[in-house]
Formats: structure tokens, C-alpha cells, sequence
């Protein structure tokens, strides 16, 4: 009984399970997930440049599908 562990991954968005073998998006459970990861980390630029950001602004972008 020698049962191959499946490799898995925390996505660094939602902190869910991920099959690192069988998702396309990895290490994101989704191409949604990678693409909120990606919105953040250019928030953090803009906030380091002028540091004035509108908090519900923020969450509004977060929040949105149409990312
Ligand atoms: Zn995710």
C-alpha cells in the first residue's frame, strides 16, 4: 500500500488546498485568486508612493469580480 501523497499547496490568496499537479493557476486555486494577488501587490506600490489611499476604495477593488 503505497498511496502517492499528492502534492498541495496553500493559495497565497484565499489559503485554500491547492493540487499543485492539476491547477493551471498555481500556486493560486484559481486564475481569480492569482489575479486579486497581482491587484494587491500593485496597491502596496501605490500606497508606497502617495500615501493617501481611500480605505473603501480599497476594499471596493478587492471586493469587485471585474478585476
Ligand atoms: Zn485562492
Amino acid at each position: 500500500m503505497t498511496k502517492k501523497k499528492p502534492l498541495t499547496v496553500q493559495c497565497p490568496t484565499c489559503r485554500k488546498d491547492v493540487d499543485w499537479s492539476t491547477s493551471p493557476a498555481r500556486p493560486f486555486c484559481s486564475e481569480r485568486c492569482r489575479l486579486i494577488d497581482l491587484g494587491k501587490w500593485s496597491e502596496e506600490a501605490y500606497r508606497i508612493e502617495g500615501e493617501e489611499i481611500n480605505r473603501e476604495e480599497e476594499a471596493h477593488t478587492l471586493s469587485s469580480d471585474e478585476i
